[in-house]
């Protein structure tokens, strides 16, 4: 590769084929925004939408919007157009709640198709919400689960005849790393376990086929990649040949066969229905509905390839520009082993992030020292890696990051 130069990113972003996405999103001025990994942008159809939804179908309309307005299939409805985005068939995919506590159904399901089996086995540093899911449904259960945590190298070998249901996050929040899902699933059905997949870092932001990869369970985020708002419900997914055997560990209304017959017992809807528990948040599905649409229309191939050529252009600039601020690259070089963003490690992490924010490069920080930059090429030019490296160059360069004002500690970060 030519030396980069802002000429030649400028260049790319001219023939860029997915530029005209970044025009459907409300943008602020003077930010480059390389957090949509955590938190995805406005889109520009979302207001209007939520501002129809409160005044027509909720104010005008009232309660009738349940049925005239489709209120009761949003699951349904946003399920299946999340359902290509993940490689899903019609029908295996629905919308709800959040993705803490949708683990924790698909977990409590999983255990109970595997009963004499004990061990949720999962990965040392998963995210951490998923692991404080596990370890309160195994205490929850009261039957001697257990919840092993292994690093990422020794999954295969944990895969022993006690593991009931194998839950991993497709791409590692902190370092990008992405795993193999076909390879680990296959491994997982060979030991007899079940195969759980967090796609929070994955949907909308890499190719998924949870069909052609077999695995069994799959949640996701609604918020990240999708552009769903924040705290947008979260999305789940049951292969089709589980569906009559699963059995959540709640049971709501939502999730009953008939839930307007008000029947006494409770009886599984049919399908991943039954995933379902109680009212979904109308307001918060319909700004998750107009992110998935507009994530529908993206090619998903086409965004591939510009998010790793981005990633490659962030380790190149950092190389070219920053080589002597002591950064040390986390995401993986190698394209199959990488999701979308470009984590890097300094001790400094939480400071010189402080400082990239004050200047309007907004990326966030996971402690104790990973600077995470989330690639989303529907919203990111070429040239905007440019900028972004020329001020964290800046920020190094000039000792800015050590100002007091960027040491004091938020809640989030
Ligand atoms: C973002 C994320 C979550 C979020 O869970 P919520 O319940 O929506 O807050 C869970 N797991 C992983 C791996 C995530 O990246």
């Amino acid at each position: 590769m030519p030396a980069l130069t802002h000429a030649a990113l400028d260049l790319l972003d001219r023939q860029d084929p997915l530029a005209g996405f970044r025009g459907r999103f409300a943008l602020p001025d003077g930010v480059i925004y390389l957090d949509g990994n955590s938190l995805g942008p406005l889109p520009r159809a979302t207001p209007g939408r939520i501002a129809r939804t409160v005044a027509a179908e909720w104010g005008e309309s009232l309660i009738r919007s349940w049925n005239d307005a489709g209120w009761i299939s949003l699951s349904a409805r946003i399920g299946d157009a999340i359902a290509p985005i993940i490689g899903a068939p019609p029908g295996s995919v629905t919308v709800a709640d959040s993705t803490s506590v949708n683990l924790f159904k698909l977990l409590g399901a999983a255990l109970a198709l595997r009963p004499a089996r004990r061990t949720i086995l999962t990965e040392a540093g998963n995210f951490p919400t998923d692991s404080y899911i596990a370890h309160g449904l195994a205490t929850l259960l009261a039957q001697g689960h257990t919840v092993q945590e292994v690093e990422a190298s020794a999954i295969a070998d944990a895969l022993g005849p006690d593991v009931a249901v194998l839950m991993l996050t497709h791409v590692n929040y902190r370092t990008g790393a992405m795993h193999d899902m076909a390879a680990l699933t296959r491994a997982a059905h060979e030991a007899g376990a079940l195969a759980l997949w967090d796609l929070a870092h994955s949907a909308g932001a890499v190719p998924l086929d949870v069909q052609a990869a077999e695995a069994d369970l799959a949640v996701g985020c609604g918020y990240k990649f999708l552009n769903g708002g924040p705290g947008a419900p979260s999305f789940l997914y049951a292969a089709p040949r589980l569906h009559d055997a699963l059995r959540f560990p709640i049971t709501g209304w939502f999730g009953h066969a008939a839930p307007f017959t008000f029947d006494a017992a409770w009886q599984p809807a049919s399908g991943i229905t039954r995933a379902l528990a109680g009212t979904p948040p109308v307001l918060s599905m319909a700004a998750l509905e107009e992110g998935v649409a507009l994530m529908r229309d993206a090619p998903m191939a086409l965004m591939r390839e510009k998010s790793l050529r981005m990633g490659d252009i962030c380790a190149t600039l950092l190389a070219e520009q920053c080589g002597t601020f002591g950064f040390r690259v986390l995401t993986p070089s190698e394209h199959a082993r990488r999701g979308s963003q470009f984590s890097i490690a300094h001790p400094a992490a939480y400071p010189i992030m402080q400082a990239l924010i004050a200047r309007g490069v907004i990326g966030d920080v996971r402690m104790p020292d990973i600077l995470r930059f989330g690639l989303t090429p529907l919203t990111l030019r070429y040239t905007d890696l440019w900028d972004a490296m020329a001020v964290l160059r800046g920020v190094m360069a000039t000792g800015e990051w050590r100002e007091p004002a960027f040491q004091v500690r938020r809640t989030v970060t």
